[in-house]
């Protein structure tokens, strides 16, 4: 894992329209992997429901959509997400080859165990000595597959910030 796991801030304006987004304005988020990075995109809500079937939102570099508001410069940041936005991006990133979305559903997968939302089952390793968690969802039988791409403690500090920082209103 020797990429860099980058994040761009959110750029404070509408996807569409262009505009600047105001603080209170009702918006959706998006957060999208690029090649090397994380990257967020904002819209109007109306602007957003103007595209009808053309939003972005299935596009397979987009991890997660999520409705939000611009937060007033004075609040606090605080994370804007709940436990079932974080089950969606784990989901969504079933399968992805990608190393800097392996390792963003690995840290996922970290939190949704610390939130005793998803259980560790055990682990197998594959050809390559690719080490393949085996989890499964509280109450349920299925088992989802999380490539544990062995960060060290300062990487996984790094992709919970950007983690954070993309689900935060952060339109500075
Ligand atoms: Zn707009």
């Amino acid at each position: 894992m020797a990429k860099e796991f980058k994040i761009s801030k959110s750029e404070g304006v509408c996807g569409v329209c262009g505009q600047a987004l105001q603080p209170e304005e009702e918006i959706v988020a998006l957060a999208c992997s690029g090649e090397e990075e994380l990257l967020r995109r904002d819209y109007h809500r109306a602007c957003w429901d103007s595209l009808g079937e053309n939003t972005p939102a299935d596009d397979p570099e987009v991890l997660g959509v999520w409705r939000t508001r611009v937060p007033r410069p004075e609040e606090k940041k605080k994370l804007l997400v709940d436990d079932s936005l974080i089950i969606n991006f784990f989901e969504r990133l079933d399968g992805a080859d990608d190393p800097a979305k392996i390792n963003f559903r690995y840290v996922l997968a970290l939190i949704l165990m610390r939130k005793k939302i998803l259980v560790y089952e055990g682990m197998d390793r594959r050809d390559g000595g690719v080490e393949v968690w085996k989890m499964r969802f509280k109450g349920a039988d299925a088992i989802h597959e999380v490539i544990d791409p062995h960060m060290d403690e300062d990487k996984i500090a790094q992709v919970s910030s950007s983690l954070g920082e993309i689900m935060e209103g952060d339109f500075e």
